[in-house]
């Protein structure tokens, strides 16, 4: 296919790509192509599509809620969508606020500034903010700000503002053991947090775009005790973890801590329709109401706030979440057996897998983003029926809940055969 003359696509380097295949209808675990091929969608469409395409019962509320109400302004208003999922998000999250916005980098610019602005409003010092290495919380100028320095934001390096960063002790790095390097870790914390600090954010138990790169619930736990006993907030980015992908129905469950704010968007309509929401503790709700004090005030909202479209969509998707847990709590074990064979692999190294996410590395010299490897396994799997999206020499699976045993078996079949062919 060639280029469209009026389109500019996401992260795409027109000179050194292939020209996008046009998509005609999706189904399920199936991306159908205009040429007729159909392939299996095997990273859920950037990490969204949660139960499946075309979810049946989604495509219906969206439907039903479409004739109803589609859309208001939602200062002065409220609806029933909204105030429900609100109700229900609480519960889940043990977060009682829930505040909406259109995507996951808006929804962690949302939490990172309610943050400031929280301790501000208390006319607080605290004005350290920590991040982790390989972190990456979206495209907007906070989110980049607090993730990771790499060609994503090399072009506006001025523009951003500092953050301290600690290591991540990810768990199949193997030059030391990884008790060894969460310890680093954690004393780093707490050197850091002899600084009045706002928040610490982090990609609870899986760093997504940096690789996959998982660490230990224990970890994770004990970074939340640190931070939160020092008074900081604990800011957790589940854009990409929320909703099951990490076997529990949010990554901050399975390691047994409750954060003060949390970061949502992919999964949360299922992956139907673009809605974030940031969920915060009454606390800090409560921090910024002021009779007297306009400046407390939270100033930020966009024009969608609230979609009504949106909230139906992420209403009927919690109810398949909480109909089935077994689709998300049980997929690490589907991922296992395959997994097990990889490994045998000798240009496969650091296996790993939490919940529905299972990723590995290719042996390959250079590892940077451009590095073509990634390439050469994509187009492969592509040939097979399998669309995967490879970053640098890590491969990864996030399928939708929806994906058969035998699509899986496919899935990894058609990995398998590129591998023998490397
Ligand atoms: N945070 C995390 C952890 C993400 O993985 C992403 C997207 N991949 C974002 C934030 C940004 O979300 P969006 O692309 O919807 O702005």
């Amino acid at each position: 296919m060639a280029w469209h003359p009026h389109l500019w696509h996401p992260i795409t380097q027109v000179a050194r790509s292939d020209a996008p295949q046009r998509v005609v209808k999706a189904q399920g675990s199936l991306l159908e192509l205009e040429d007729g091929r159909a392939l299996i969608d095997a990273i859920s469409s950037w990490w969204v599509t949660l139960h499946g395409h075309a979810e049946p019962s989604i495509a219906a509320a969206i439907g039903r809620q479409a004739q109803a109400l589609e859309q208001v302004i939602f200062a002065n208003f409220s609806h029933g969508p909204a105030e429900q999922l609100a109700n229900r998000l609480s519960a889940h999250t043990g977060l009682e606020r829930l505040f909406f916005s259109d995507n996951g980098s808006s929804a962690v610019e949302v939490a990172l500034k309610m943050a400031w602005q929280w301790w501000r409003n208390q006319g607080s010092e605290r004005r350290q903010l920590i991040a982790f290495e390989g972190a990456y919380h979206g495209d907007t100028f906070g989110a980049m700000a607090v993730g990771d320095r790499s060609v994503f934001t090399e072009a506006f390096e001025e523009l951003l503002f500092d953050v301290t960063r600690l290591p991540w002790p990810a768990t199949h790095w193997g030059d030391t053991s990884v008790e060894e390097r969460e310890a680093a870790a954690l004393t780093a914390l707490r050197e850091a947090l002899q600084t009045p600090t706002a928040a610490l954010i982090v990609e609870p138990l899986i760093q997504g775009a940096a690789g996959m790169r998982m660490v230990r619930p224990e970890f994770l736990k004990a970074v939340a005790e640190e931070v939160q006993a020092s008074g900081a907030l604990f800011i957790a980015d589940e854009v990409m973890t929320g909703f099951g992908r990490t076997g529990a129905l949010f990554a901050c469950q399975r390691a047994g801590i409750q954060p003060d704010l949390v970061a949502l968007s992919k999964g949360l309509t299922g992956g139907f329709l673009p809605m974030a929401v940031t969920m915060a503790s009454e606390r800090i709700y409560a921090g910024f109401i002021s009779e007297s004090e306009p400046t407390a005030t939270f100033f930020h909202g966009h024009s969608f706030t609230a979609n009504p479209l949106g909230c139906a969509a992420a209403l009927a998707s919690l109810d398949l979440l909480e109909a089935n847990p077994e689709a998300y709590t049980g997929f690490e074990a589907r991922h296992q057996p395959h997994l097990e064979a990889l490994a045998q692999h000798p240009k496969v190294r650091g296996v790993r897998c939490t919940g529905t996410v299972a990723a590995f590395e290719v042996e390959a010299g250079e590892t940077s983003y451009l590095n073509p490897i990634g390439k050469v396994i994509q187009r492969h799997c592509i040939e097979q029926g399998v669309y995967l999206r490879p970053l640098g020499n890590v491969v990864y699976l996030l399928p939708p809940l929806c994906t058969s045993d035998a699509q899986l078996q496919q899935c990894y079949g058609a990995l398998q055969s590129c591998l023998e062919q490397l």
